[in-house]
C-alpha cells in the first residue's frame, strides 16, 4: 500500500538586499543574491537584481548599460514600470513595457546593450525590473543564443478569485503552460495576492523555491514574514507552501530543478570552471562574441 503525503516545503532564511548600487547609469538596483551566499539554495538561479521604482527626469540621452558580453546562462528581464530596448550581436533586438518578459539566452555568447527605450527616456517616467540570470546545465553553455521576448498578451494570467491573480511566465500552474522555454524544468509565476486570501502552491519535491516581494508583507506556512524587497528561501525538501498577504502584495515566484555542478563566475561569465572563464575572457577580447552594428 502506498500513501501520498503531501509535506510542506519549510522556510531555509529570509533576506534583504545584500547590496545596493548603479547598473551603468539607467538600473539602480538592490541585489537579493548572489550578494547574500545562497548558491546552492537557489541554484538554478545565479542573480537577482531588483531596479527601482525609481523616477528618471526626461533626457535626449536613453540611459542604461552599453555594450557589454555574457555567456554561460540566460538573463531574464521582467518589467513592471517603464520601457527597456534590448539589442544583441546575435542580431536579436525587442522593446518591452510593463507586464513584458524579456528571456536572453547568452549560452556560447553575445553581446548586448539593455537601455531605456528612447520615447520613455524622452518623456521621463518610473522604471521597476527585475532582472534574473538563469544558470545553464554544462552541456548547454556553449550552445547557440537565442531570444524569446514575451509579451503581457502571452502569458496566461489564472484569476485567484477576488482580485489576487498568478501570472505563468515559466512552467505551469492549474494546467496553464507559461510560454518561456527553459533549457531546465522552471516555474516562474508574477503573484498579486489580495490581503488574508491564503495561495497553497505545490512543486516538486527536490526543487529550490523561492519569493521576492515587490509590494506588500507576507507570511509563509503561517510564520515567517518578509516586507517589500526581502527574499523568502524555502528547503529543497517538501513540496507544498502557503503564502498569506497581511496587504495586498506583489510578488515573484521562484523554482526549479537544481543543476548541482561546479560554478565559476567572473563578471558576466558564469561556467564550470576557472578555465572556462579565461577562454571566455579570451574569446570576448578576440571578438567571437560578435559586435553590436
Ligand atoms: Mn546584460
Amino acid at each position: 500500500m502506498t500513501t501520498v503525503a503531501t509535506t510542506t516545503k519549510e522556510v531555509f532564511g529570509v533576506y534583504r538586499p545584500g547590496s545596493t548600487h548603479m547598473v551603468g547609469d539607467g538600473f539602480p538596483v538592490r541585489n537579493l543574491f548572489p550578494s547574500n551566499d545562497l548558491d546552492r539554495a537557489v541554484d538554478p538561479f545565479l542573480m537577482l537584481d531588483y531596479a527601482g521604482p525609481r523616477y528618471f527626469e526626461p533626457t535626449d540621452h536613453p540611459r542604461g548599460v552599453g555594450e557589454h558580453p555574457h555567456r554561460g546562462f540566460e538573463t531574464v528581464t521582467i518589467l513592471y514600470e517603464g520601457v527597456v530596448a534590448h539589442r544583441d550581436s546575435a542580431g536579436n533586438a525587442g522593446v518591452i513595457g510593463p507586464g513584458d518578459v524579456q528571456w536572453m539566452t547568452a549560452a556560447s555568447g553575445v553581446v548586448h546593450e539593455e537601455l531605456h527605450e528612447k520615447k520613455f527616456a524622452k518623456k521621463g517616467g518610473t522604471l521597476q525590473a527585475i532582472q534574473l540570470w538563469v544558470n545553464l546545465p554544462r552541456a548547454s553553455k556553449m550552445s547557440a543564443p537565442g531570444y524569446q521576448t514575451i509579451l503581457n498578451a502571452d502569458i496566461p494570467a489564472i484569476d485567484l478569485g477576488g482580485g489576487g491573480k498568478l501570472r505563468v511566465i515559466a512552467g505551469s500552474f492549474q494546467g496553464r503552460k507559461g510560454p518561456a522555454r527553459t533549457f531546465t524544468p522552471i516555474q516562474l509565476y508574477d503573484l498579486q495576492l489580495k490581503a488574508e486570501a491564503p495561495l497553497s502552491l505545490t512543486f516538486p519535491d527536490g526543487h529550490n523555491m523561492s519569493l521576492f516581494v515587490l509590494q506588500g508583507s507576507i507570511s509563509v506556512n503561517g510564520s515567517s514574514n518578509a516586507g517589500e524587497a526581502e527574499l523568502i528561501v524555502c528547503k529543497r525538501h517538501g513540496s507544498q507552501v502557503t503564502i498569506e498577504a497581511q496587504v495586498d502584495s506583489r510578488l515573484l515566484v521562484m523554482s526549479g530543478e537544481p543543476i548541482e555542478e561546479p560554478i565559476a563566475r567572473y563578471g558576466p561569465f558564469v561556467m564550470n570552471t576557472q578555465a572556462e572563464l579565461v577562454q571566455a575572457v579570451q574569446d570576448y577580447q578576440a571578438g567571437k562574441m560578435g559586435h553590436l552594428s
